[in-house]
């Protein structure tokens, strides 16, 4: 399986005013950082490998229908 779509790493602020950036291909939560900007790196340094079954949601959720 070849990953045609860059990855994309939403980014959701919590209750405590840090940020968690998140893989919608493998459903991780990749770092937790005070500062936005800081999650960039991790973003970057994130190694995808999704489970079979997030693949399938993933796929399932970009075919048009
Ligand atoms: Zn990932």
């Amino acid at each position: 399986m070849v990953f045609t779509l860059p990855p994309f790493f939403p980014h959701r602020r919590n209750r405590d005013g840090s940020f968690d950036s998140i893989c919608l291909k493998c459903l991780i939560t990749i770092a937790n950082a005070r500062i936005e900007a800081d999650l960039a790196a991790h973003d970057m340094d994130h190694v995808c490998n999704p489970s079979i079954l997030s693949q399938q949601a993933f796929d399932r959720a970009r075919t048009p229908r």
